[in-house]
C-alpha cells in the first residue's frame, strides 16, 4: 500500500516516514506523485488548510491513491495566538524561512519568561481515493526561548526557539525520535496510524 503525503517539505517527509515506518506503507511526497504545484493556503484553520492541500493533490496525482496532508503552526499566547495559520509567512510574504525566528523574537522582546507560553498544533487530513475525508489533531505545549539553540531541520525554523513543557532543550537540540515522541505532528500522525491499523480493510480494497 502507498500513501501520498501532500508536501514539498523534505524535513516533514522524513519525520512522517519515521513516525509511520512500522505500518509497512510506502509514503511518497507530492513531487514523486507528479504534483509540483501547491495550493493557496487560505483556510482560516489548520483543518481547512490540511483538507485543501490533500484535495489539491488527490485531484492532480498521476495515480489514484490515498492522500494525507498536514497543516501546522506555532501559536503564542502573548501574541493572541499568532502566528497560527500564518506561521510560514508572518515575517512578510517574500521573507524566507530564516527571517521567521528573528521576527518572532522581536515580537516577544518585551515579554518575560513566564509569559512566553506557546503551543505547536497540527491537523492531519486523510482522504481515500474515492474522496472520503478524516482529520486528526495533535498539540504540544511549551515556551519560546530568548535565543535560538540547536540545529534547525529543513524548513522547520521554529524548532530552535521552542522548548516543550517539562524539558530544558529546544526541539532543535533533540533527536528526531525524541522530537517525534513529543511533537504536535507526532501526536496527530500517531492518531492517523491508529486509524489505519483499525481500518486495514479500508486500505486493502
Ligand atoms: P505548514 O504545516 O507547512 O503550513 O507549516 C507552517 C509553518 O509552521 C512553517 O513555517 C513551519 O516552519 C512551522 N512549523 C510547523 N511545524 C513545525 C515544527 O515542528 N517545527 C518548527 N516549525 C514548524
Amino acid at each position: 500500500m502507498k500513501i501520498i503525503f501532500a508536501t514539498h517539505n523534505p524535513g516533514k517527509l522524513k519525520e512522517i516516514r519515521a513516525i509511520l515506518s512500522d505500518l509497512g506503507i510506502a509514503v511518497i511526497g507530492a513531487e514523486e506523485a507528479g504534483v509540483d504545484q501547491e495550493p493557496l493556503e487560505n483556510g482560516a484553520t489548520f483543518a481547512e488548510n490540511a483538507l485543501l492541500k490533500a484535495r489539491f493533490v488527490l485531484e492532480r496525482a498521476k495515480e489514484k491513491a490515498w492522500v494525507m496532508a498536514d497543516d501546522s503552526g506555532l501559536c503564542i499566547h502573548a501574541l493572541n495566538d499568532a502566528p497560527g495559520v500564518f506561521s510560514s509567512r508572518w515575517a512578510g510574504e517574500d521573507a524566507d524561512a530564516e527571517a521567521l525566528v528573528p521576527h518572532t523574537l522581536e515580537e516577544l522582546k518585551d515579554v518575560p519568561a513566564e509569559k512566553r507560553t506557546a503551543w505547536f498544533e497540527t491537523t492531519v487530513a486523510l482522504i481515500s481515493p474515492e474522496g472520503q475525508e478524516w482529520t486528526f489533531n495533535g498539540k504540544v505545549d511549551g515556551t519560546i526561548a530568548f535565543t535560538p539553540k540547536g540545529e534547525p531541520r529543513p524548513k522547520l525554523p521554529y524548532d530552535t526557539i521552542f522548548i516543550p513543557r517539562n524539558f530544558s532543550k529546544t526541539f532543535a537540540e533533540m533527536t528526531d525520535e525524541e522530537k517525534n515522541s513529543l511533537s504536535h505532528r507526532g501526536e496527530a500522525f500517531r492518531k492517523l496510524k491508529y486509524f489505519v491499523r483499525k481500518n486495514v480493510d479500508l486500505f486493502s480494497k
